[in-house]
């Protein structure tokens, strides 16, 4: 490793020199479970090297001691010497030290909960990747990038990484390296609510486990809770997360406690265990507080939000939400601030709030179309149930799905699939105005949320929307092939649903107008 990397660092001939070099490069090199055994020696390597003026390599151990906080929980400490790291490395055009700055300060902007920041350092991270580099740091460089993708909503780009990441793990025989990919591809499974592919990846960690005697850490088996989770498992999920809590697993992530905590609060809420959900909580802030983990936090405040409105307190969750919701914005400037700060002496701070808010922008938009995506409803619509049920007002929600368009990319294209489905989106666009909303779901499929209105008045909204997307003069884009949506409906009268609830009631309905003979909506 030390050869790729003595981009700066004069190699001629020093003994001493080249045997630190040998020394950060074992550091570099030591599997995750093993961080806690790096801070030490990192740090008389970096001694060693400020008394020899050798800089790369004071650099490079000062990333080590970075990385090992963020692992503790320093979140602050870590984010700061990783930034100085990136700063330098840049300005001395050391790649391979760049590289990996920007994957610790990927991981620093995901724990204090800028995922757009998160994706551009993980971006930045992978474009200075090169092909002869040890197979493992390519295979963790993929897969921060996948992560980061994941959380921006980019699904099918994160899974693409996930599996590249993981092939190359499992070439070069990492076992660790291999669980731990396979890790962030069952939360992603579990993010799209997929189980059975969950599962099976559950089944290949449990696999590797048993040949190799491996022991999963806290953040893994978080991950397997939430895989419970999906099944309705509860008593499944506290027998996972209890050796957590006992503090008898190793936490190989700042945040790996916080979430085990976070998974439980959700667990004993669905179960109906209110006050042992209320005390998960309550614990948890305590330690995002303490740690910084304003991205989890952020989470529990959503959580707490979901009990209250559990125990019928809505007001209070109303207030909760709309809070937390002034209170993080707050966090994210100061972080944004204080971030401005510090790379101020490498690029124009505007400019980077600039990009950042253009991927904050993008992070919730489909990108065929414009429309907000899967993930904006996701994080939206549970916002504005909350406030219909403060306001004790209705809210319907319309999925719609294009009929028979298979045949429109079959007899024509792909690409004028693509075109009918932008113009398919503005019309949607048309049909929201206001505080309404459009998105698209995926594939063919769009979702329509209607705060403050009924389910009179959303049947006839979208029975006009149904008709002037027939009416709409699709022969110059499909020739003879019509273009028609089927529109299945659903109410929550006064806010008390959740978005899951609803959205499987509209797709009930959306069924029965497709199996009734398509084009027509169904309420
Ligand atoms: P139905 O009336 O039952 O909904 O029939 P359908 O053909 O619309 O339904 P099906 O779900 O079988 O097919 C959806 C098709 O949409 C399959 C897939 O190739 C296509 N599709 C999904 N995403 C895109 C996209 O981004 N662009 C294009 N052009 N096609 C897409
Ligand atoms: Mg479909
Ligand atoms: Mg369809």
């Amino acid at each position: 490793m030390t050869t790729e990397t003595a981009d700066c660092v004069p190699t001629d001939g020093l003994g001493r020199l080249g045997a630190l070099q040998a020394a950060v490069a074992e550091l570099e090199s030591r599997p995750y479970s093993q961080f806690r055994t790096v801070r030490k020696p990192a740090a008389e390597i970096r001694e060693q090297a400020r008394q020899l003026g050798a800089e790369e390599l004071y650099q490079r151990a000062e990333l080590l001691l970075a990385s090992v906080d963020l692992r503790e929980g320093n979140i602050g400490e870590g984010g700061q010497r990783a930034h100085r790291v990136r700063a330098w490395a840049e300005e001395h055009n050391a790649c391979y030290l760049l590289a990996r700055a920007h994957r610790q300060l990927s991981l620093f902007s995901r724990y204090v909960g800028d995922t757009a920041d998160g994706l551009k350092h993980a971006v930045q991270s992978v474009a200075h990747l090169r092909d002869d580099w040890p197979v493992v740091l390519r295979s963790q460089l993929l897969m921060s990038l996948s992560v980061a993708l994941d959380e921006s909503g980019s699904r099918a780009d994160a899974d693409r990484r996930a599996r590249e990441a993981l092939t190359l793990a499992m070439a070069a025989g990492d076992y660790e390296m291999t669980i731990l990919t396979l890790n962030n591809m069952v939360y992603s499974a579990y993010e799209n609510d997929d189980e059975p592919a969950a599962r099976q990846l559950v089944a290949e960690m449990h696999e590797i486990q048993t040949r190799t005697g491996y022991r999963f850490n806290a953040n893994e088996l978080d991950t397997m809770a939430r895989v419970e989770l999906m099944g309705g498992h509860y008593d499944e999920v506290e027998a996972l997360l209890t050796p957590v809590l006992a503090d008898l697993v190793a936490a190989n992530e700042g945040d790996a406690i916080a979430e085990c905590h976070l998974t439980l609060a959700l667990a004993r809420r669905l179960s109906g265990r209110y006050p042992e959900a209320q005390a998960a909580l309550d614990a948890n802030l305590r330690i995002c507080e303490e740690r910084g983990l304003a991205a989890v936090r952020a989470r529990i405040r959503e959580e707490q939000a979901a009990l209250y409105a559990a125990t019928g307190r809505y007001a209070e969750a109303y207030e909760e939400h709309k809070a937390f919701h002034a209170e993080s914005t707050a966090l994210l400037s100061a972080q944004r601030d204080a971030r401005a700060r510090a790379m101020q002496a490498v690029f124009d701070a505007n400019e980077a709030r600039r990009a950042s808010e253009h991927f904050r922008e993008m992070a919730h938009r489909d990108p065929l179309t414009g429309l907000y995506n899967r993930r904006y409803v996701n994080e939206r619509v549970p916002a504005l149930l909350l406030e219909a049920a403060a306001g004790q007002g209705p809210l319907s929600i319309a999925i719609l799905d294009l009929d028979h368009f298979k045949r429109i990319n079959d007899t024509l294209s792909h690409a004028t699939g693509d075109t009918v489905l932008q113009q398919v989106a503005e019309l949607l666009q048309e049909a929201a105005p206001g505080s309404a909303l459009a998105a698209r779901m995926g594939g063919e499929e769009f979702l329509l949320v209607f705060p403050g209105v009924g389910t009179q008045e959303a049947a006839m909204r979208c029975e006009r929307l149904r008709l002037r997307i027939r009416a709409y003069a699709w022969w110059p884009i499909t020739g003879s092939l019509p273009v028609t949506t089927s529109i299945g409906i659903t109410t929550s009268p006064d806010g008390r649903d959740t978005l899951s609830t609803l959205l499987a009631q509209a797709d009930a309905n959306l069924y029965a107008a497709k199996h009734s003979g398509r084009d027509r909506v169904v309420a």
